[in-house]
């Protein structure tokens, strides 16, 4: 085998909300390997915070289209170009019984989960375009392969993301270019324990059962971790994959429902 393989020295890859989470430990993992990464995040502290870290970052929400112009101007400036696009921002939307949604929370979490996915790869496309084994990488979940009692919009938006994906791997692979998602199952970390907390409350359970049962809903007993995540994406951008593409891949340790 060949180790080079693994060495990004030289490759551009951008991650949106790669400013903490996730989206962090992916960004870290491609700066270990010698890539140049630039960060996004709606968040100016985090954003900051990724400055310091090392990383060339701006603040933009890939919810706003005009932001998202913005910064494929700014890539193209401050990183030179673009090799791999990993679209991560997502959020967990609304919680409960479908009547009780609220319609704006239902429809920004498809603002943020699909339409920003969208907003990144019409806008940066141009740049993966002029780019070497250019590939895109989009963040759906477990959610996306399962449906998820109490998180409808939420599971919605991220099956949309697979939709969005197998189509794009068709339309783009004449180019060249591969189009494949990452399926998190529950990933250790703030936004879990937030989810968890939200679901306990619904169902009116004690959040330590709801915590257990999220917990051993991989058949690896246990949750995932960031770093998880992160060597799913390297392995996906690097040669390695070159074959793979349209594919969504189960991160989750054997995930078969969703509480
Ligand atoms: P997170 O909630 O920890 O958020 C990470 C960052 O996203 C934050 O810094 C936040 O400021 C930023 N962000 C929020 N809205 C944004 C926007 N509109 N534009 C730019 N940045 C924005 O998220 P996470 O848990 O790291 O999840 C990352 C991705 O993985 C998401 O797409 C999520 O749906 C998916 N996922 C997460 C889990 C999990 O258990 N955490 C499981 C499956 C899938």
């Amino acid at each position: 085998m060949d180790n080079n393989r693994l060495d990004f020295s030289g490759r551009k890859v951008l991650v949106t909300a790669g400013a903490a989470g996730i989206g962090l430990a992916i960004a870290s993992a491609f700066k270990d390997l010698g890539a140049s990464v630039f960060v996004t995040d709606i968040n100016p502290d985090a954003v900051q915070a990724a400055r310091d870290a090392g990383f060339a970052a701006a603040v933009s929400d890939v919810s706003n289209e005009a932001q998202v112009v913005e910064l494929a101007a700014t890539v193209r400036s401050e990183l030179g170009g673009l090799d791999v696009l990993i679209n991560n921002a997502g959020i967990a939307g609304p919680t409960g019984p479908i009547e009780t949604l609220d319609s704006e929370a239902w429809k920004s979490t498809f603002d943020v989960n699909v339409h920003g996915q969208f907003y990144c790869i019409k806008h940066l496309l141009p740049l993966l375009r002029e780019g070497s084994d250019p590939s895109i990488i989009n963040l759906s979940s477990a959610a996306g392969r399962l449906g998820m009692a109490g998180r409808s919009a939420y599971s919605a938006s991220k099956w949309a993301v697979i939709g969005l994906t197998k189509t794009l791997a068709i339309e783009l692979g004449d180019e060249r270019i591969r189009v494949n998602a990452i399926c998190p199952g529950a990933v250790n970390g703030p936004r879990i324990e937030a989810v968890i907390e939200a679901k306990a409350e619904m169902l009116g359970r004690p959040l330590t059962e709801v915590s257990d049962l999220y917990h051993r809903q991989s058949s690896l007993n246990r949750l995932v971790e960031a770093g998880d995540i992160a060597d799913m994406a390297i392995f996906l951008a690097s040669s390695m994959a070159r074959s793979i593409n349209g594919q969504a891949m189960a991160v989750d340790g054997n995930t078969e429902k969703l509480y």
